[in-house]
């Protein structure tokens, strides 16, 4: 029999990380959270997902801003200054060391009888984790990714960073169920976003994204993308894009804080463009990555 330690999975490792719940660090199996939390009983709460790269949070001010308007949209107050933030997520990420991860936070309205209408005293809940980034379950960048188009049968306040995901997993697992990674979504002949991305495409060379409005997400890196493009001269619009011009764009992203930027090569069993991720993506891909590496070594904010 070997001597040597057992080694922990990742499930068993996060199950013993520490998490953040309500003022305290501790393991995630000593965590508790009432039954009667209107994040479990209505899934009334919001969150972030915030990369650490070398140890440092990745645009931690911008995703502290849009979690302040998602948590203003549903009329709960911040429960922590974002100094305080800062202070919590970075603690969970050195805990965990240095290789590239994310933190998960989530506020909820907190634990009270049921009732749809916003309880009187009710203290909100506040949880946050830290978790390694897998990539290797990602494919490639190089490679591209297959995707499906679906009918966007989410609500219409997209913007906010809500945990009600229901209609988001539905269309992920009808992805997952066609062999395809993302599901990206039409509403009334436009395309708004992916279940859990954003979408670009690029026609005549120049690339496209739908503008911000109340059906999408304000992505981060949807904001870093529109920063490099402009940085590095790369024509970038913010138009509304019809269904049909899936069919005919040169290339197609799909980007995400823990996905990062992937050329979708195949959409709903056709190729995109000539099947192969296309130049344009491969200059917005370096010049991301550098930005991440610049960033790692603190000459980036
Ligand atoms: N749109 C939706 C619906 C999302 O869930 C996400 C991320 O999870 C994004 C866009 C991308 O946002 P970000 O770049 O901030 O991760």
């Amino acid at each position: 029999m070997s001597a040597t330690k057992p080694q922990l999975r990742n499930d068993d490792k996060a199950m013993t990380a520490p998490v953040y719940l309500n003022g305290e660090f501790l393991s995630a199996q000593d965590a508790s959270i009432s039954p009667m939390d209107r994040g479990f009983i209505f899934g009334d709460g919001v969150y972030e997902v915030i990369p650490l790269f070398g140890g440092r949070l990745f645009r931690l001010a911008q995703h502290l801003r849009r979690l302040h308007n998602s948590l203003a949209a549903i009329g709960l107050d911040n429960p922590l200054t974002d100094v305080q933030w800062g202070g919590v997520l970075q603690q969970l990420g050195d805990h965990a060391g240095s290789e590239d991860q994310y933190v998960y936070l989530q506020i909820t309205r907190g634990a009270a009888p049921r009732n749809h209408a916003f309880p009187q005293n009710a203290r909100p809940t506040v949880f946050a984790y830290a978790q390694p980034i897998s990539y290797s379950n990602a494919p490639p960048a190089a490679s591209g990714v297959e995707v499906i188009t679906a009918q966007d049968i989410r609500w219409q306040r997209c913007d906010i960073k809500s945990t009600s995901l229901l209609a988001a997993v539905m269309l992920r697992q009808q992805a997952a169920e066609s062999g395809a990674v993302e599901a990206i979504l039409v509403r009334d002949g436009l395309v708004t976003e992916g279940a859990a991305s954003n979408v670009f495409i690029v026609l005549d060379h120049t690339v496209a994204t739908p503008p911000k409005g109340p059906l999408i997400l304000a992505g981060i890196t949807r904001e870093l993308i529109l920063e490099l493009a402009q940085q590095h001269g790369i024509a970038l619009v913010e138009r509304a894009i019809q269904h049909s011009e899936l069919s005919v764009a040169e290339e197609v992203w799909i980007a995400s804080s823990t996905n990062e930027i992937k050329p979708v090569t195949r959409i709903d069993g056709t190729a995109v463009g000539d099947g192969a991720p296309g130049a344009l993506f491969a200059r917005m891909y370096q010049h991301y990555q550098d930005y991440k590496h610049a960033f790692r070594e603190g000459r980036a904010d």
